[in-house]
């Protein structure tokens, strides 16, 4: 058994096999290790199998919305078990192309949780293993709060084993996880309560976007309660009850989710015996090269804690390797202007600046909104609204900030991310000529500002 390798990884899931691959295409000797099925959260027990239930749940939106159109539909409930025997054997078949795949390119995969012994060795149960790189790329694992009753709730781990969808559903946490878990239960028939410490649903996002994602959770049936401390779980006769700091009970819940963040898995990996101590968050401090403090040991992905999503730990562990391995000495990933979608119901896109931060440039911001019923509901009336908020900044009216939520946003914000990426501005969007009819349209035809920033008025 081989146990000398040019490059061992820590983890086989989005960042992890990234760098593998990569590293190999320079003719590396590579090892990866991981004791769970190759493909990380993103494939086990997240993006995948989260969006295979988001179109669910868009499908169960228009089987309820067909009628309108002159579909005869007749809705006898949902079949949860084909949901996610389907689901599953999707997420294998995964698995499997990765596991197969990997033996073509003739990269190790070892099975097991390691730790590292020293800068260059690594141990899986008492075998050692060497080599001259090391990359960490063990991901992070949902947060569960050490309050009483804890273990009553669940996880979006959890989530994707329900065998059945619950009736009644507590979601501790509206940031992007617990909103789409939301949206997926909400459209299967669940009630849910969305349970935040925070003001506003996605507080991280603009804040435009918030209300707007408020008053359509509202208008669907979701329950907010924001500015709810939850102190304490605990089982009562009509089901689980979530209590705060102020006294206020929450009752009758079948299942309570706990989707508060997510902590970089960092504990037991030996790091403090070779030098590095981890933040108290758990995330390894790296330079934008993914360096750690102790040479030839690098992070990247969710324990490195910039922008947690599989296409960041995919382009780190990518550009590590061209630099370590390709002849690119300043191979790096370029963390500005990260497009990100919440798959919500409708979903939501968003790239660079919010209004909040674009209004503290010191240049003048011009901010375009607009909001309108989609073509989609032109038969139904009562379909969600679309909204979208164009931020420019500058004489040029560079476009900095770009949010929308509605039908096809997610979908629709990769290409306008290109653009945005190149430096596009006003005046090239409203050169383009518009796709009609469509949503995405409204984004080259936005005329007016809806509001403009002075930089010495607002100091
Ligand atoms: C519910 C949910 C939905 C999400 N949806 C999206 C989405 O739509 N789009 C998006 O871009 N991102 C999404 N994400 C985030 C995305 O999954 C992560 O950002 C991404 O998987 C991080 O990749 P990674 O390589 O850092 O870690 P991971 O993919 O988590 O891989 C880490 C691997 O390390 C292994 N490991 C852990 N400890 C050890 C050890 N000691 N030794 C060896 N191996 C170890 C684990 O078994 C795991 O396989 C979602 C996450 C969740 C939870």
């Amino acid at each position: 058994m081989n146990t000398k390798f040019d490059v061992i990884i820590l983890g086989g899931g989005s960042g992890g096999l990234a760098v593998a691959e990569r590293a190999v295409s320079y003719g590396q000797s590579v090892a990866v290790i991981d004791g769970s099925a190759l493909g990380g959260t993103c494939v086990n027990r997240g993006c995948v199998p989260k969006k295979v239930m988001w179109y669910a749940a868009n499908l169960a939106h228009a089987a309820h919305d067909a009628s309108e159109y002159g579909i005869k539909t007749h809705i006898s409930g949902m079949d949860w078990s084909r949901l996610v025997a389907g689901r599953q054997q999707y997420v294998t078949d995964i698995n499997h192309y990765w596991a197969n795949y990997v033996k073509e390119l003739g990269i190790t995969h070892i099975q097991g949780y390691a730790t590292l012994k020293s800068h260059t060795e690594v141990a899986v149960g008492d075998q050692i293993y060497h080599a001259k790189h090391i990359v960490l790329a063990t991901g992070s694992r949902p947060i569960v709060p050490p309050v009483p009753g804890a273990e009553l709730g669940i996880t979006s781990d959890g989530f994707f084993e329900l065998n059945h969808c619950p009736k009644k559903v507590a979601m501790i946490g509206a940031g992007y996880i617990g909103i789409e878990l939301t949206g997926i239960l909400q459209a299967f028939g669940a009630q849910v309560t969305v349970i935040g410490l925070e003001a506003r649903p996605l507080e991280l996002f603009d804040e435009g976007l918030s209300t707007v994602l408020a008053e359509t959770l509202t208008q669907q049936g979701v329950e907010l309660r924001l500015g709810f401390m939850v102190t304490a779980l605990s089982q009562q006769d009509s089901g689980i009850r979530v209590s705060s700091k102020d006294g206020q009970h929450l009752d009758g819940f079948d299942a309570v989710i706990w989707a508060v963040g997510r902590r970089p898995n960092t504990d037991n990996l030996g790091l403090a015996e070779i030098g590095i101590t981890p933040l108290r968050s758990g995330v390894i401090e790296t330079d934008l090269y993914q360096n750690t403090v102790v040479p030839n040991i690098y992070a990247v992905g969710d324990i490195a804690g910039r922008s947690p999503l599989t296409p960041v730990a995919v382009a780190a562990g990518r550009r590590l390797a061209d630099r370590l391995f390709g002849g690119q000495a300043n191979a790096k990933i370029d963390y500005d202007l990260i497009p990100t979608v919440v798959f919500a119901h409708p979903p939501i896109g968003c790239i660079g600046l919010n209004e909040t931060q674009a209004k503290a440039l010191d240049t003048v911001v011009t901010v375009y909104e607009t909001a309108f019923t989609p073509m989609r509901y032109a038969l139904n009336k009562k379909g969600n609204r679309t909204w979208m908020k164009l931020i420019c900044a500058g004489e040029t009216e560079k476009v900095v900030g770009l949010h929308v939520m509605g039908e096809g946003a997610d979908e629709m914000l990769q290409g306008f991310a290109v653009a945005i990426k190149m430096g596009a501005t006003k005046a090239d969007f409203d050169r383009t000529i518009p796709i009609h009819p469509s949503s995405a349209e409204e984004f080259v035809t936005l005329k007016r500002p809806d509001r403009v920033y002075y930089p010495k008025i607002n100091r």
